[in-house]
């Protein structure tokens, strides 16, 4: 587990671009944590590293937004508006099983239909602290996911 505190936007986007150069296809990154805790940011720092210029944008209306162009294909996807169970319709295991790296904001509304190893980050927000700073903690699940956040903790040090 890591956790690491930071003080801007540009700071969470780029924590989102450290982690890319890692990334490796059928990868799931999970975002959780409230509205406004940075999980789009943070997304769109990721998909700058993997190399895509499209403008990233929250995919909270359309449940899954694709990103080409990139090293990798990236799947945003925002599951809060998902019907229970409905996860199926949305062939996400089509995603997971795909060439693309899978970043899933709200995963918690898709417990049941997630892989066994995936990275989970959880954002919280202490607006006692600053209005801008954010604690991301950094959760693996598999041998994969431990060393890639390893490589972004040792990134974090420098
Ligand atoms: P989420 O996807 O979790 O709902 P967003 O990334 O869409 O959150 O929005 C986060 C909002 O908080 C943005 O308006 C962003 O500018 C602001 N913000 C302030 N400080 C930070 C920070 N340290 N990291 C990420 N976002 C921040
Ligand atoms: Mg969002």
């Amino acid at each position: 587990m890591l956790e690491i505190t930071v003080t801007s936007p540009e700071k969470t986007m780029a924590l989102g671009r450290q982690l890319a150069p890692g990334l490796q296809p059928r990868d799931v990154i999970l975002l959780d944590g409230d509205l406004g805790a940075g999980k789009t940011t943070f997304t769109k720092g990721l998909a700058a590293g993997l190399g895509i210029q499209r403008n990233v944008k929250s995919p909270t209306f359309t449940i899954i937004r694709e990103y080409q162009g990139g090293r990798l294909p990236l799947y945003h996807m925002d599951v809060y508006r998902l019907e229970d169970g409905s996860g199926d319709e949305l062939g996400l295991e089509e995603y997971f099983n795909g060439d693309g790296v899978n970043v899933i904001e709200w995963s918690q509304f898709i417990a049941d239909e997630l892989p066994s190893e995936y990275l989970r980050i959880i954002f919280k927000r202490d607006d006692a602290a600053g209005e801008n700073q954010r604690t991301l903690t950094f959760e693996p699940h598999g041998a994969h996911f431990e060393a890639l956040v390893r490589q972004v903790e040792a990134d974090s040090d420098e």
